[in-house]
């Protein structure tokens, strides 16, 4: 008998769980299921910025070898003057990580940081990537609160009472999935000093930048600080719509004197796999000239915007549900009043309302959130679907409450 090893006992990745399992089972047996569940814009009609497409066509023909491990150096010097360009002064091509995604670089910074038992501190909810890195690293995933009532800004205190000397990063998600808060920048400057005291690394997970509402400013954490180890994440898959092209980079900056080992540790990491995809890299270098492509669909009435404020308009009024109305990302994560709804299963809630309704949500428990009363909606879908969709989930939820 084959067995998985050891060390994945523990780690769960629910947002692809055992719900999607039966969706596609439901999907095989010829129903259609509307999939609220995945920020995969393509799907939803998206597509990337023409020049992107261009960049790989017209250099498809230089891109059939390996490059530099840490990936061209056009595109390393590109992601760095972005990052002057907002500030963060000391950016340097020599410290930027292009990766197969932001994915497989959160996978490698916490690989290379990370031994058994260490703590990172993540928030709740989590974008769940982050939580079963840790723990695959050999990590605690050590989950900080993030307040509802205060539009789902990081706890403080909270944050601060969990430290302990075993725990060696911080990591905040900002613009942040599944809440859609976009932080302040006296918020990010309390979060830096909490790193700055206790000598932890930053994870900024920034993949959401420009994917802003209603007047939102994102800060980059890296420009907030001179001195904090700060590892800066982002790419191709939301802000340009690009998710299949499977390009992200990672640039650390910070007072590098300190970083000299974990730095040898992350580049035997990206040496071990290589280099990323190369025809995407020409990709990269494209979207970086136009860094803000997306934002005509996110004024007021632009695509995105409309469908999130329908989604929004459409959820609050169910009985019982409310939700803090996302600034930016590309998600709502509304809460089911516990005293209308007793769940106790928020998985069993999904899967009954796929199988009720044929719709596709994601459980708030899958991002680490502690009780099961909340969802995640994905606001990509046209409105014509947002609208079928919140109809049928009121519809579901009026009976579950009956
Ligand atoms: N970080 C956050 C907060 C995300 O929401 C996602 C994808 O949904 C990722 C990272 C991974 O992105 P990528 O497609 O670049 O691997």
């Amino acid at each position: 008998m084959h067995k998985k090893s050891a060390k994945l006992k523990h780690v769960c990745y629910d947002i692809r769980g055992p719900v999607i399992v039966e969706a596609a089972r439901l999907e095989a047996a010829g129903e259609h299921i509307l999939k609220l569940n995945i920020g995969n814009p393509a799907p939803f009609g998206f597509t990337a910025p023409p020049a992107l497409l261009d960049a790989i066509g017209a250099n498809l023909h230089q891109s059939q070898g390996y490059c530099d491990a840490r990936g061209l150096g056009q595109a390393r010097e590109l992601v760095a003057r972005h990052y002057r360009t907002k500030g963060v002064t000391q950016a340097s091509a020599d410290q930027v990580f292009i990766g197969n995604g932001v994915s497989e670089l959160i996978q490698m910074s916490l690989q290379a940081l990370v031994d058994n038992g260490d703590e990172i501190l993540l928030p709740a909810p989590d974008y769940p990537l982050w939580t079963a890195c840790t723990v695959l690293a050999g990590g605690n995933a050590v989950h900080y609160r993030c307040d509802e009532g205060s539009g789902w800004q990081p706890d403080l205190d909270d944050i601060r009472a969990k430290i302990t000397p075993r725990t060696k990063g911080l990591v905040v998600i900002n613009p942040n999935n599944p809440t859609g808060a976009v932080y302040e920048k006296g918020l990010l400057l309390e979060l830096i000093q909490i790193a700055r005291e206790h000598k932890l690394v930053l994870f900024a997970d920034e993949i959401y930048d420009q994917i802003l509402f209603d007047g939102a400013v994102h800060y980059p954490m890296a420009a907030l600080s001179e001195d904090v180890l700060t590892l800066t994440f982002n790419g191709l898959s939301k802000a340009y719509l690009a998710a299949g092209f499977r390009q992200g980079w990672m640039m650390v900056s910070g007072d590098l004197n300190l970083a000299h080992d974990y730095l040898e540790g992350l580049s035997m990491l990206a040496n071990m796999r290589l280099c990323a995809n190369v025809p995407s890299q020409h990709a990269l270098l494209a979207a970086l000239s136009d860094p803000e492509s997306i934002k005509p669909l996110l004024l007021p009435q632009g695509r995105l915007c409309q469908q999130r404020d329908l989604a929004y308009d459409m959820l609050t009024s169910i009985k019982g549900v409310s939700c803090v109305k996302p600034k930016g990302a590309l998600y709502l994560f509304p809460r089911l009043d516990p005293k209308r709804f007793a769940i106790s299963d928020d998985q069993g809630l999904v899967l009954d309302l796929l199988r009720k309704e044929k719709m596709l949500l994601v459980q708030g428990t899958g991002f680490h959130y502690p009780t099961p009363d909340h969802l995640r909606i994905v606001f990509l879908p046209p409105t014509e679907v947002l609208t079928d969709a919140m109809g049928r989930f009121g519809r579901y939820l009026d009976r579950l409450a009956e």
